[in-house]
């Protein structure tokens, strides 16, 4: 059962022996072995979805962050970051925005900014839920307490994102300054979970110091946990960082991962990520090719998605740009898909 093109075959059967093998496949079957995979996810993904491809639209509401996460370029102590906040007016705006174009599920994402407390999110959440009754409301704003997750969903946000980044200890306290673990990481997924969240966690590929020993852990974990929805991208060094001069994670693997990840969750929500689509012009549809089934344009002001610079050249025109969706469109025909319009929830198909 060692032969990694018959191993795909069977995910049912992958325990940590079986994965390493998928990922250490050597050099030349390597590429058979992923277009197999991508296959494989592919016709599994077109059996649970159909065509359909779903779209979330991204609203970076700040990049203002207590954190120092060493990877990340709105680091706190990266000085090179012009900051800013998105007031709730301009929020709403970009929902409605999102709504005229066809988004029905708007996401806000932000750095750990102090000033997004629950008495300032609470009331924002139940105003997008208020005018927008159609729609899921998707939150990725970092780790928070319990109670502030609780009041969040009251308020009526449906799904949260949370990566895990890595799922081995070590590698998280590597990527993470002191005070941050993954012990506090995986705490707050479980309480999301506990809360009625659709929860998405997720790591990079290629971030500094990552084993394949990591990657297969990273897979356990997920297999485990069953989240509705996993991010990943490949790793990209960020100006002003520490990992700055670190090579970009490689994007043939990312693509495996993702395949591999649909095969172990069929039903999983699995976005081809804008780390993906900056790394490769085409990255966006080659993950739609090897498994993925959302996208997630950007609604941001202009302005602000200039400064959420996560990472160098992040890709914020052209087909990742909410306004653009008929480039999307016309992109995602190129390979047989269309968009799905609807809030798509994990277990709806297509
Ligand atoms: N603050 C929230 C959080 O930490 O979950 C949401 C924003 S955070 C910037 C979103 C994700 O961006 C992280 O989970 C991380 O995996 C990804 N990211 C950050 N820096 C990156 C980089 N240099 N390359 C690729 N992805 C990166």
């Amino acid at each position: 059962m060692d032969n990694p093109q018959r191993l795909l075959e069977s995910p049912g059967q992958w325990d940590r022996k079986a994965l390493a093998t998928l990922l250490h496949s050597p050099d030349s079957p390597e590429k058979a072995t992923r277009a197999h995979a991508a296959a494989l996810a592919r016709e599994r993904t077109l059996a649970e979805f159909g065509k359909g491809v779903y779209i979330r639209g991204l609203v970076e509401v700040s990049n203002f962050c207590q954190n120092d996460c060493l990877y990340c370029g709105i680091r706190r102590s990266n000085q090179s970051v012009s900051r800013y906040r998105l007031t709730d007016e301009a929020i709403l705006d970009c929902c409605q925005d999102g709504y005229r174009l066809g988004f029905r599920t708007f996401v806000l994402q932000g750095g750990e900014d102090p000033v997004l407390t629950d008495d300032r999110l609470v009331p924002l959440v139940a105003s997008i839920r208020q005018a927008f009754p159609d729609c899921a409301i998707t939150l990725s704003l970092g780790e928070r307490s319990r109670d502030s997750y609780h009041r969040l969903r009251q308020a009526g946000a449906d799904r949260y994102l949370l990566r895990h980044e890595t799922a081995d200890p070590d590698h998280y306290a590597r990527l993470h300054p002191p005070g941050m673990t993954l012990a506090s990481r995986l705490d707050c997924l479980q309480w999301l979970r506990e809360e009625g969240y659709q929860v998405g966690c997720g790591f990079m590929v290629g971030s500094p110091g990552q084993t394949v020993d990591n990657l297969v852990d990273d897979l356990l974990l997920i297999r485990e946990f069953q989240p509705e929805m996993v991010g990943i991208g490949p790793f990209i060094p960020a100006r002003g960082t520490p990992f700055a001069d670190h090579p970009a994670g490689d994007v043939g693997l990312t693509l495996f991962l993702l395949s591999l990840v649909r095969l172990i969750l069929p039903k999983v929500l699995l976005p081809a990520t804008t780390a993906l689509g900056t790394a490769l012009p085409d990255g966006r549809e080659q993950g739609i090719l090897a498994g993925a089934n959302v996208v997630m344009p950007n609604l941001s002001p202009p302005d602000a998605r200039d400064k959420y610079m996560l990472y160098d050249n992040k890709l914020r025109s052209h087909a990742e740009a909410a306004e653009n969706l008929d480039d999307l469109r016309h992109r995602l025909e190129s390979i047989g898909r269309t968009i799905s319009v609807g809030r798509g929830d994990f277990g709806d198909s297509g």
